[in-house]
């Protein structure tokens, strides 16, 4: 038997890469899951969620590290099975270097807005063991929120110490997303 994933739509097979269906075909929801991690490194600002945290260390690799950032754009392009984030901007490539992460969630956004979805909600979980989260958790949710274009209270974000890992010298984010079809837009049509 073949793989069924549309529950709304019973008859429907896994699509196969780059197929495209009508909009009044597609799912009314969809959901994406995105995970990063980063390691900490001594001299570069700390970015969490397009905010810079006052900190002794900052997250190195890919841009400028924003792990949160990261982890929401790659959950918003799973929710499309679009390619994830070093697929479309990749980290060989110098001109990334650095870069502000919030052009990769908009291009993300972009994209569920091209296919004729936009962001219901999502829920984050940032795990690090320093520096403390709780403080600065309002001004990344809100920041968040204005990048996704949606409301304060459509942001979840929790913050963990990575008890028993071992893994004190990475932050780490977990994020799910989910899409809602915005009904008079038609899939791959601009509404503008
Ligand atoms: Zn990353």
């Amino acid at each position: 038997m073949k793989p069924r994933i549309f529950a709304d739509n019973p008859d429907d097979r896994m699509p196969k890469t780059n197929d495209r269906r009508p909009a009044t075909e597609q799912p009314s929801v969809r959901i994406g899951y995105g995970f990063d991690s980063h390691e900490f490194r001594s001299g570069i600002p700390l970015k969490i969620g397009g905010i810079t945290l006052h900190h002794d260390k900052g997250l190195g690799g890919h841009s400028d590290g924003d792990v949160l950032l990261h982890a929401i754009t790659d959950a918003l392009l799973g929710a499309l099975a679009a390619p994830d984030i070093g697929a479309l901007f990749p980290p060989s490539d110098p001109k990334w270097k650095g870069a502000d992460s919030a052009i990769f969630l908009l291009e993300a956004l972009k994209r569920v807005d091209d296919e004729g979805y936009a962001v219901s909600n999502i829920d984050a979980s940032l795990i690090l063991a320093a520096p403390k989260i709780g403080p600065h958790a309002s001004a990344i949710r809100t920041r968040v929120a204005e990048l996704l274009g949606v409301r304060g209270d459509c942001v979840g974000l929790k913050a963990k110490t990575p008890e028993g890992l071992n893994l004190d010298a990475a932050a780490i984010a977990h994020v799910v997303v989910l899409l809602k079809r915005v009904p008079h837009k038609r899939s791959g049509v601009r509404s503008r």
